[in-house]
């Protein structure tokens, strides 16, 4: 059994009212960046001291800034169904929700891409509800060909595509690492069984082993990255930190590696979501507080925050550490050309950041990020335990920033506005002067070059 609820809880009650100095020798462990075991996340869970807080704070920050530097992944979802037999009750696309259910033909798919690849997207999340019958594994492959072989006249072409599907088989998972994933994304939504329960009720995902073991069938059918989440506001989010890490640490031990990403999706209102039903909506503060925590327990994972979160939230989640935005998103089918009216759009869930990519862009620069559309480590498979030894051992460092520059430069040239080149040159320069090796600078250097003269898609 993955999730065992009374370790949980055993460990939950264990690290109540711990001495300032057990708290304390948590948060020297935290500060030489080893991660933490499921007995320190409990008790930094049970931090309320301000000024042991802000150590923690701190720590985080620190831990993001050593391993990710300054880059920010930037990604769009693509919602192409909202057919769905499941009824879970937190969701707009439920079965009981009553509307002209729609899923997009592969000719809308094309325009529904050439609109993202015009606002500069590279790399996007597919989407769609579960329905063996409208929407069969076959259609998120045709679909998966058809965005890969979209190519916008200008510069635009997706170059990784995350899949966010339902738990399938290990038959279907060999299917759609040959299709060529990026991550497969699957959320638990909730690791408490009996909430779990209620949450689902009557239907496929409502199997909540068979929804936990999903990415042991991935892992399986040779898929090495797996995104995970917890959809936070159905249960205790204390529970549900330290079994979204137990998981983790059950795929590492059984598999040598564990979640590539973490989201970290809080549930907003939707079409029959009322939140006067929900006990357990966290506060901004409780939030940031499990960012920070997940971010030192592991430091390597990517964090994803979507534009659910507010602007300004979402600014003072890459302090503590989010690595991974979401930008211009519509949760809607067909929702980017606008296929119905705003209005009478039926969205799975409501946004708060409607800005642009090129604004929420231009902020990150303004705020000494470097906005990263970079493709370049599963094309060049540097993916599951190989991405981790190369993150663990630092060297990543030497391809991930100058990829980074390069695409913030592809960007620039393709879709900046005066303000956004001027920004995005200085940014450039600057960084490249921190880059202390050598001949990745050299080489830089000359990419950066050949990318003015008109090439595209460089990367090392
Ligand atoms: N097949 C998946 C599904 O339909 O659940 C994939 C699509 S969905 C975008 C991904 C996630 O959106 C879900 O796993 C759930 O955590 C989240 N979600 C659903 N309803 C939500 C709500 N009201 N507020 C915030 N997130 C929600």
């Amino acid at each position: 059994m993955i999730i065992d609820d009374k370790i949980i809880y055993d460990l939950l009650e264990n690290s109540k009212n711990k001495t300032k100095l057990d708290i304390q020798k948590v948060i020297e462990k935290a500060k030489t960046m080893v991660g933490l075991s499921p007995q320190d996340i409990a008790i930094l869970l049970q931090v309320d001291d301000q000024q042991q807080m802000e150590e923690i704070y701190k720590i985080a920050g620190d831990i993001k800034s050593s391993i990710y530097g300054k880059r920010i992944v930037m990604f769009a979802p693509l919602y192409v169904s909202n057919y769905c037999v499941n009824n879970c009750i937190y969701c707009g696309y439920k079965r009981d929700n009553i509307f002209q259910r729609r899923k997009l033909t592969q000719e809308e798919i094309q325009k529904e891409v050439q609109v993202l690849e015009k606002m500069g997207h590279k790399r996007l999340a597919l989407e769609l509800g579960e329905d063996p019958i409208n929407t069969p594994l076959e259609y998120t492959i045709e679909c998966l060909k058809t965005i890969y072989e979209t190519q916008d006249n200008q510069n635009g072409s997706i170059r990784r595509i995350n899949v966010n599907i339902a738990a399938t088989s290990v038959e279907n998972y060999k299917k759609l690492k040959k299709a060529q994933i990026g991550t497969y994304i699957l959320f638990q939504e909730t690791y408490h069984r009996e909430t779990y329960e209620v949450m689902h009720p009557k239907s496929l995902k409502g199997d909540y082993e068979y929804h936990l073991n999903a990415f042991d069938r991935a892992m399986e059918a040779g898929i090495d990255d797996v995104g995970a989440g917890v959809l936070f506001g159905l249960y205790d989010p204390k529970f549900e930190v330290l079994a979204l890490m137990i998981h983790n640490q059950h795929l590492e031990d059984k598999y040598g590696v564990g979640f590539h990403t973490i989201s970290l999706p809080r549930l907003k209102p939707a079409e029959g979501v009322s939140f006067e039903d929900y006990k357990h909506i966290i506060s901004d503060s409780d939030f940031k507080k499990i960012i920070a925590i997940i971010r030192i327990a592991v430091p390597y994972t990517g964090m994803i925050l979507s534009t659910r979160e507010s602007k300004e939230m979402r600014k003072e989640a890459l302090l503590y550490g989010i690595s991974q935005l979401s930008a211009g998103s519509s949760t809607g089918v067909g929702g980017y050309q606008k296929i119905e009216k705003d209005e009478e759009q039926v969205k799975q869930f409501e946004t708060s950041d409607e800005r642009s990519p090129l604004e929420v862009m231009k902020s990150l620069l303004k705020d000494g990020y470097i906005p990263s559309y970079c493709t370049a480590c599963y094309r060049k498979g540097r993916t599951g335990d190989r991405f981790m030894a190369l993150a663990k051992a630092g060297t990543i460092q030497y391809v991930c920033t100058p990829n980074a520059l390069m695409t913030l430069k592809e960007y620039a040239l393709d879709y900046g506005d005066k303000e956004f080149i001027s920004l995005a040159d200085k940014m450039i320069s600057s960084e490249i002067e921190n880059i202390d090796r050598d001949d990745i600078k050299k080489l830089t250097i000359k990419n950066l070059k050949e990318l003015e003269a008109g090439k595209r898609d460089l990367y090392l």
